[in-house]
C-alpha cells in the first residue's frame, strides 16, 4: 500500500511512473486507486511489513545473479569481489530461502546472519540497489564457501571456488550446493569424467544437463533461436533443450543418441566464479540417486553422496526448500516447461475465476500440488516420483509448506481416481473433504485453466498412464467438455498390456500384447530374438496379469520395439523418444491404416490396423526411419478426422492439447500447425507442463466446479 500526497499533475505522474519505470523483477497485477483526506506528513518512510492474518503478498521465485552484481563480483575494487553470495534486489534466492511470510529476513535463511554496518547501511538506504534485499550479505557478515573431500574433511585452501574449477578441470566429481540443492558437477568435456558419474549416479542412458559459461559456447554446440537466447539469459535461467549442431569437443556420454541437450547458464555467483577461471561446459545434474529428489543439507550431502562426489563444496546457509531446476523446451513458437521449478515456483498461474481455497495434490510421477488461492493457483515445483520415499516425505513437506506460506486452509483436497496413488493416499488421511478426479479429464482442464479458457473445448490428451473410470488404464484419449465434466467422445481401441507396470520398462513386452491382439497367429519378427517371449505369450493367452489399455505412450513403445528399437530402456519414455528421433524431424507423407468404429456412442480408434501395417513394413524391410514417419502421420490424420467428427457432432472449434506424450515435438508442432491451418483454435501448455507435472492445477480447478456443485465428472 502506498500512500502518496502532493497536487494533482505531480500524482498523475507518479501513477504512471509506477506502471512505467517497474524494478526488473516487479509484475504489476493490478492497480486500485482511492483519495484519502490529506495528513501533515512529509518525507519518505517504508512501514513495517504488517503481520495481520491474511497474507496478501506473494513470494518472489529465485532469480539469476544479475548484471550490476555480476560487474561486482568480477570487480576487484569492490568489496564483494569474487563473494559467492552477492545478491540486491534484483537478484538472488528468494522462495528457496522463506521460511514464513512476510518476506523479511528473520524469516528467512538468512536469520542467523547479522549485517555488517555496510551492509545494514545499504539495506536501509531507499536509493540502493540493496534497499530491502532480505539475503543481503558480504564477505564480512555472510555465508561462507567451504570446499571438503569425499570423507567429509574440511580443505584449507584460501580460495574454495578457484580450488574447485581446479579439481573440475582434473576430471573429478564435485557436489556444489547450488540455490535450491546440490548438483554434481563434472568437466562435460572429460568422457572418462562423464561415465564415471553416470556409473556413480546408476543413471545408465537419461541425458544429463550441462551448463556452458556463455552464448558463444552455447552457440558453438547448438542451434539457437531468438526464442531460445531469450530463454536461456532470462532472469528465471531455465534448462533449454536445444537442438544439437556439433559434439565437437563433448563427451558421448551426456546426451547419447539424442538429438538434442539440455543446456542452461551460470545464474548464481559461484556458478560464475567457476567459469570464470577456465572452464566452459559443465555436466550439471541434481545430486540425488535416480529419480530421488534433489539432495539440499549439507549432512545429507556428505551421507548420502559420498560414493558419487569426490569433493563437496558448500556452504553454511540453509536451503529451506528444496528446489530443481526447471526444464524447458521452445515449441510452436513459445517456451514450455517439461520441469517448472526454480525461477518460476511460487510466482502465480493466473486464473480466469476466484474461488474458494482448494489443494491438487497431483499424480504418481513428476507429482507437483497446486494450491488456488482467489485468483492465483500457485503451483509447487517438481516433486518427483511417488514410488519413491524420499519423493514422498518431499511431497509432504511441499503440500503442508505451500498452505502454511500462503495462509491458506482448503475446502477440499483434490485427487486422482488411481486408489493406489501415494497421493490419494494422504489425501485421504487429512481431515478434509476430498474428491478423486480422472487423470486426463486433470489434464484437460488443467490447459483450460492455464489458457484462461472456461471450455468447452475438444481434448486430445495423450500421456503414458492414467486410471480410467472403468479401472482400465487411459491414455489416448478424447474429452469433450471443460473443468466440470467431460464426455468421453473417442479412446483408442483398448490393447492387452502384460504384466503391467513391467512393460513400461520392457516395451517388447507390449509389443507382443498388440500383436496378440491384432494377429490370430502371432508373426515371427526380428525383435523376439533372444527374448523369453513363451511365458509372457502364455499370460496373454491365459489373460492372467494382463490389463487393457488405450495408452498412446504404450501405442509408441510398441510400435518403437516392433521395429526393433529399444526392446527394454533405463527410463520412462525412452522408446518413445528414441522412435521420435528416428523420425529426424520429419513427418512421413503417408499413413498407416487406422479406421474409427462407433460402440456404443463412443468412437473408438482402432489399433490393430496401425499394428498390422507396422508389421507388415517390418516384414518388407522397411527402414525405422520410414516406419516412424509414417506412424507420426498416421496419429496426426486421426486426431485430426476425429477432431472433425467432435466438431460436426458439437460445433466446437477450440482444441486442448494435453498429456506428457505431447513433448513429442514432432506430433506437436504438426498437429498445432494443421489444425490451426484448418481453421481450429487450439490451446496448449506455455505455463505448467503438458505432463503429469500440470495436473495438480487441472484437479484443483475440477475442485471448484464440484463445490460450485456443478461437476458431473467423466461420462
Ligand atoms: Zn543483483
Ligand atoms: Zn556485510
Ligand atoms: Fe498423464
Amino acid at each position: 500500500m502506498i500512500e502518496v500526497q502532493g497536487s494533482a499533475p505531480f500524482l498523475d505522474d507518479f501513477c504512471r511512473a509506477l506502471k512505467r519505470d517497474v524494478p526488473p523483477l516487479a509484475k504489476i497485477e493490478t492497480i486500485e486507486e482511492c483519495t484519502i483526506s490529506c495528513v501533515s506528513e512529509d518525507g519518505f518512510v517504508i512501514g513495517d511489513s504488517s503481520s495481520g492474518n491474511e497474507v496478501e503478498t506473494l513470494i518472489p521465485p529465485d532469480i539469476a545473479l544479475c548484471h550490476d552484481c555480476c560487474r561486482e563480483l568480477l570487480d576487484p575494487e569492490n568489496r564483494r569481489f569474487r563473494y559467492p553470495f552477492i545478491n540486491c534486489t534484483n537478484c538472488g534466492p528468494r522462495y528457496t530461502i522463506v521460511a514464513r511470510l512476510p518476506y523479511d529476513r528473520p524469516f528467512t535463511s538468512m536469520h542467523g546472519f547479522t549485517m555488517c554496518p555496510e551492509c545494514a547501511a545499504e539495506y536501509h538506504d531507499p536509493l540502493d540497489r540493496r534497499f530491502h534485499a532480505q539475503p543481503n550479505a558480504c564477505p564480512v557478515c555472510g555465508p561462507v564457501l567451504t570446499l571438503l573431500d569425499a570423507s567429509g574433511k574440511l580443505c584449507s585452501v584460501s580460495d574454495a571456488a578457484l580450488e574447485t574449477t581446479e579439481l573440475l578441470k582434473k576430471g573429478l566429481i564435485v557436489a556444489l550446493k547450488g540455490v535450491g540443492g546440490f548438483h554434481l558437477a563434472v568437466d562435460a568435456r572429460n568422457d572418462k569424467a562423464v561415465s564415471r558419474l553416470r556409473e556413480r549416479k546408476g543413471r545408465e542412458a537419461k541425458p544429463f544437463a550441462v551448463m556452458m559459461r556463455d552464448m558463444a559456447v552455447v552457440r558453438h554446440f547448438c542451434e539457437l533461436s531468438e526464442g531460445e537466447y531469450a530463454a536461456l539469459s532470462s532472469a528465471e535461467a531455465p534448462i533449454v533443450i536445444l537442438k544439437k549442431k556439433t559434439l565437437e569437443g563433448l563427451s558421448p556420454s551426456v546426451a547419447p543418441d539424442h538429438d538434442r541437450l539440455g543446456v542452461m547458464l551460470p545464474y548464481s555467483p559461484l556458478h560464475t566464479l567457476l567459469f570464470n577461471d577456465g572452464i566452459d561446459v559443465l555436466v550439471m545434474t541434481s545430486a540425488n540417486f535416480s529419480e530421488e529428489p534433489i539432495v539440499n543439507e549439507n549432512d545429507e550431502a556428505l551421507l548420502r553422496l559420498k560414493s558419487i562426489a569426490d569433493y563437496f563444496l558448500m556452504h553454511d546457509r540453509p536451503i529451506f526448500l528444496k528446489c530443481d531446476d526447471s526444464v524447458t523446451i521452445h515449441l510452436s513458437g513459445s517456451l514450455r516447461h517439461i520441469r517448472r521449478s526454480r525461477g518460476y515456483v511460487p510466482a502465480p498461474v493466473f486464473l480466469r475465476e476466484n474461488g474458494p481455497v482448494v489443494l491438487g495434490t497431483g499424480g504418481e510421477l513428476k507429482n507437483t500440488v497446486a494450491l488456488l488461492k482467489g485468483t492465483h493457483a500457485l503451483i509447487s515445483q517438481h516433486i518427483g516420483d511417488m514410488k519413491n520415499f524420499e519423493a514422498y516425505r518431499h511431497f509432504q513437506h511441499v503440500a503442508t509448506h505451500l498452505q502454511h506460506l500462503f495462509q491458506a486452509s482448503p475446502e477440499l483436497l483434490v485427487h486422482d481416481l488411481h486408489p493406489g496413488y501415494m497421493t490419494t493416499g494422504w489425501a485421504l488421511k487429512q481431515d478434509i473433504p476430498v474428491l478423486g478426479v480422472q487423470h486426463h479429464h486433470a489434464h484437460h482442464a488443467s490447459c483450460l485453466a492455464e489458457n484462461r479458457e472456461e471450455g468447452p473445448a475438444i481434448g486430445i490428451i495423450l500421456d503414458g498412464t492414467g486410471y480410467g473410470i472403468d479401472g482400465m488404464i487411459w491414455g489416448g484419449e478424447v474429452l469433450i467438455g471443460d473443468a466440470s465434466g467431460a464426455e468421453r467422445f473417442a479412446s483408442f481401441e483398448p490393447m492387452p498390456l502384460p504384466g503391467g507396470d513391467a512393460a513400461v520398462m520392457q516395451p517388447w513386452r507390449a509389443a507382443l500384447g498388440y500383436l496378440s491382439r491384432s494377429f490370430s497367429t502371432i508373426p515371427d519378427l526380428p525383435f523376439m530374438k533372444e527374448r523369453c517371449i513363451e511365458p509372457v505369450l502364455e499370460l496373454l493367452q491365459k489373460r492372467v496379469s494382463v490389463y487393457e489399455t488405450s495408452s498412446c505412450g504404450r501405442l509408441f513403445d510398441a510400435v518403437a520395439a516392433l521395429s526393433g528399437m529399444h526392446g527394454e530402456i533405463s527410463y520412462e519414455g525412452e522408446a518413445a523418444i528414441q522412435l521420435m528421433l528416428a523420425a529426424g524431424r520429419t513427418m512421413g507423407s503417408s499413413s498407416f491404416r487406422y479406421t474409427h468404429e462407433e460402440h456404443s456412442g463412443r468412437w473408438i480408434m482402432k489399433v490393430s490396423p496401425i499394428i498390422l501395417d507396422v508389421v507388415a513394413a517390418v516384414q518388407e524391410g522397411v527402414s525405422v526411419v520410414d516406419i516412424s514417419q509414417r506412424f507420426h502421420r498416421t496419429l496426426v490424420n486421426c486426431f485430426e478426422d476425429i477432431i472433425r467428427k467432435a466438431y460436426q457432432t458439437t460445433g466446437i472449434r477450440t482444441v486442448v492439447l494435453s498429456g506428457g506424450v505431447f513433448q513429442n515435438a514432432l506430433l506437436f508442432e504438426t498437429l498445432v500447425f494443421e489444425l490451426e491451418e484448418a481453421g481450429y483454435r487450439v490451446l496448449t501448455h506455455v505455463l505448467v507442463p503438458s505432463n503429469d507435472g500440470g495436473i495438480s492445477l487441472g484437479q484443483a480447478v475440477i475442485g471448484r466446479s464440484y463445490l460450485a456443485g456443478r461437476y458431473r465428472g467423466v461420462y
